[in-house]
C-alpha cells in the first residue's frame, strides 16, 4: 500500500475528490432506505385496516342474521298466540271477558307488527352488509397480493442497497487509507456543515461552494496544489483539470 505521505498534496486532493463523491453516493444510498421503514409500514397497514373492516362487518353480518333468526322464531310463537287469542273469541260469554281477549289480540298483534318493523330494518341491513362484505373481500384480496408483492421488492432492494453500500463503503475506505489523517479529518469536519459537500471545483474564477470571487494569486496556489480552504464558505478549493496533470 502506498504510505499516505509519499502522495503529493495535489494528488491526496485528487483522492479526496473521489472520496467525497463515495461518500455522496453512500448518502443518497442512506437516503433511499430511510424511506423503506415508512414505506413497508403503510403497506403493511393497508392490509391490516381491510382486515379489520371485513371481519368488523362480517362479524356484524352473522350477529344480523342470529337477530332475524331470532325475530322469527318470535313472530311465529306471537302469530301462534295471536291464532289461539282468535279462536277464543267466539265462547267468551262475558264483556269483561271478551275485553280481555281483545286486549290479548291487541298485544299480540303490536309484538307482530314490531317484529316485522325490526326484521325490515334488519333484513335491510343484511343485504348491504353481504354486499360490504363480498366488496372487501375482493378489495382484501387485491390488496394482499399487491402489497404482499410491493413488500417483497421494498425488501429486495433494501438488500442489494445494503450490498452497493457495502462494496461502496470497502472502496470508499481504500482510497481514503492513501490520504493524509489530518486533511480526511479537515474533510469530515467541513462535510458535517457543508450538506455533504466539503471540496469544490473553481468556477468562473470563483469558489464553486459559495461563488466568492478569487483573487488571482488564489487560483495560481490552487492549480499548482496546494491546500486552499475558501475564506467565505470554509470548503476546500481545487481546480479539477489541473488536478490530472
Ligand atoms: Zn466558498
Amino acid at each position: 500500500m502506498v504510505q499516505p505521505n509519499k502522495l503529493t498534496m495535489k494528488e491526496q486532493l485528487k483522492l479526496l475528490l473521489r472520496v467525497q463523491e463515495y461518500d455522496s453516493k453512500l448518502l443518497e444510498l442512506d437516503m433511499r432506505k430511510s424511506f423503506f421503514p415508512d414505506l413497508l409500514k403503510q403497506l403493511k397497514t393497508g392490509i391490516e385496516q381491510l382486515k379489520k373492516n371485513y371481519k368488523e362487518k362480517s362479524d356484524r353480518l352473522i350477529e344480523v342474521k342470529k337477530e332475524i333468526d331470532f325475530l322469527e322464531l318470535e313472530l311465529e310463537s306471537e302469530e301462534e298466540k295471536l291464532k289461539g287469542s282468535n279462536e277464543k273469541l267466539p265462547n267468551v260469554s262475558t264483556n269483561k271477558e271478551y275485553d280481555a281477549v281483545q286486549l290479548e289480540i291487541q298485544t299480540h298483534q303490536e309484538k307482530i307488527d314490531d317484529a316485522e318493523q325490526k326484521s325490515i330494518v334488519l333484513l335491510d341491513e343484511q343485504s348491504s352488509l353481504e354486499k360490504e362484505v363480498s366488496d372487501l373481500e375482493t378489495n382484501l384480496k387485491d390488496t394482499v397480493a399487491k402489497n404482499k408483492s410491493r413488500i417483497k421488492e421494498i425488501e429486495k432492494n433494501s438488500v442489494e442497497i445494503d450490498d452497493i453500500i457495502v462494496k461502496i463503503q470497502l472502496e470508499r475506505d481504500k482510497i481514503a487509507s492513501k490520504i493524509s489523517k489530518p486533511l480526511l479529518n479537515k474533510y469530515r469536519q467541513i462535510r458535517r456543515g457543508k450538506q455533504g459537500v466539503a471540496v469544490v471545483s473553481i468556477v468562473d474564477r470563483a469558489c464553486g461552494g459559495c461563488r466568492q470571487a478569487l483573487p488571482p494569486q488564489r487560483i495560481q496556489e490552487i492549480r499548482a496544489g496546494k491546500l486552499t480552504i475558501c475564506e467565505n464558505c470554509g470548503r476546500i478549493i481545487v481546480e479539477l483539470e489541473t488536478l490530472d496533470d
